[in-house]
């Protein structure tokens, strides 16, 4: 019998659908899900990412259908899609993100074996309705020209008014940020975090603006000393062929912070099976093949991201960077606190 391909037309939201970190989305087609195929819901804003799905297609023979989208918007989809969704995947950045998707009670627990042999706990959710599968360290981004390292330390003394004019960082809007402080909340208590965020902010170089790459190359302009940023983004400088981003490749250093105690602040990539997962089967080979030595490799080689799990091959630009300790509390924590972490950020004047 010939087999007829339906299709079903799901509209996005539009514009709203403009995504983060600089791609734009349109109303898109959501096959309906059919024998070998997978909907992934993602907002990971990464071009090398359909590599990666096509080489999961290639080992396994599952199709995978992708939506792009914000991660908010995402999880109010699949709210709204409710029973019918044809979500059987989220995969999102951002541990925050990944709490309040928990939150929404969109995603079904999956007691994989593989899932929880490959990755380390405290990069997992602990009722197993998320994990992670890339790590990136948010640390400092500091100018070579006008910074020597050895005055830096912690996430804490960069309140001290030796740093007074000299720091950039993004809007307190951004997710990235939150995470940041709800981590300093969960290390030291909020009325140090709010103490210490009324000096961070003291220290400001200019209003927070703009993405991690603007405070990259804020740094390397010499708008700020320093500035705090997301590992992954640095080495997509020194990788174009465009001389002028080179040279601030060339220009900006990379500190690890806080490796005298806790260590760097961790964020992840990360994501799980939606509960009303049309193929919750296929969605869970997805996410065991994340997993898989050749995934963990391009997460680490194709966007210089960590991997999450231990062996696996990382690129010259993050052997550059050095070891560092991490900070290995589960990056779940982060959620609880993120509510609090606002509205320190509110108090002291983080725009
Ligand atoms: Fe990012």
């Amino acid at each position: 019998m010939k087999k007829i391909s339906r299709r079903v037309f799901i509209a996005t939201g539009t514009a709203a659908l403009a995504v983060a970190c600089g791609q734009q989305k349109e109303d898109k087609e959501v096959p309906v899900k059919e024998q070998g195929e997978i909907n992934l819901y993602s907002s990971r804003h990464y071009n090398t990412d359909n590599q990666l799905y096509e080489n999961f297609t290639k080992s396994t023979g599952i199709k995978v259908n992708l939506v792009e989208g914000k991660a908010d918007q995402l999880i109010e989809r699949i709210k709204s899609e409710g029973e019918n969704s044809p979500a059987d995947i989220l995969i999102t950045v951002d541990a925050g993100r990944l709490w309040r998707a928990t939150e929404a009670g969109i995603f079904a627990p999956i007691a994989s074996k593989t899932l929880k042999e490959r990755i380390p706990a405290y990069l997992r959710d602990p009722e197993d309705r998320w994990y992670s599968f890339s790590k990136r360290l948010r640390v400092v981004m500091y100018s070579k020209k006008l910074v020597n390292p050895n005055q830096l330390s912690t996430y804490e003394d960069l309140a001290n008014p030796k740093w007074r004019g000299k720091i950039i960082v993004r809007p307190s809007s951004s997710t990235y940020s939150q995470s940041l402080v709800a981590s300093l909340i969960e290390a030291n208590g909020l009325g140090a975090t709010q103490k210490w965020c009324q000096g961070f902010v003291a220290n400001f170089a200019r209003p927070p603006q703009g993405n991690d790459r603007a405070q990259i190359e804020g740094v390397a302009s010499g708008v700020g000393d320093l500035g705090l940023a997301n590992t992954y983004y640095l080495p997509r400088y020194g990788r174009s062929s465009d001389p002028a981003k080179n040279a601030i490749f060339n220009s900006v250093g990379v500190f690890f912070p806080n490796q005298g105690d806790r260590g760097a602040h961790v964020n992840v990539s990360g994501g799980g099976v939606v509960k009303t997962a049309p193929n919750k089967e296929g969605a869970i080979k997805f996410l065991e093949y994340l997993t898989s030595k050749e995934a963990q490799e391009f997460f680490a080689v194709g966007n210089d991201e960590y991997p999450v799990v231990a062996g696996t091959k990382i690129d010259k630009y993050l052997q550059d960077f050095g070891k560092f300790k991490e900070d290995n509390i589960n990056v779940a924590a982060y959620g609880a606190k993120l509510g609090e972490a606002v509205k320190v950020m509110d108090r002291a004047g983080w725009k």
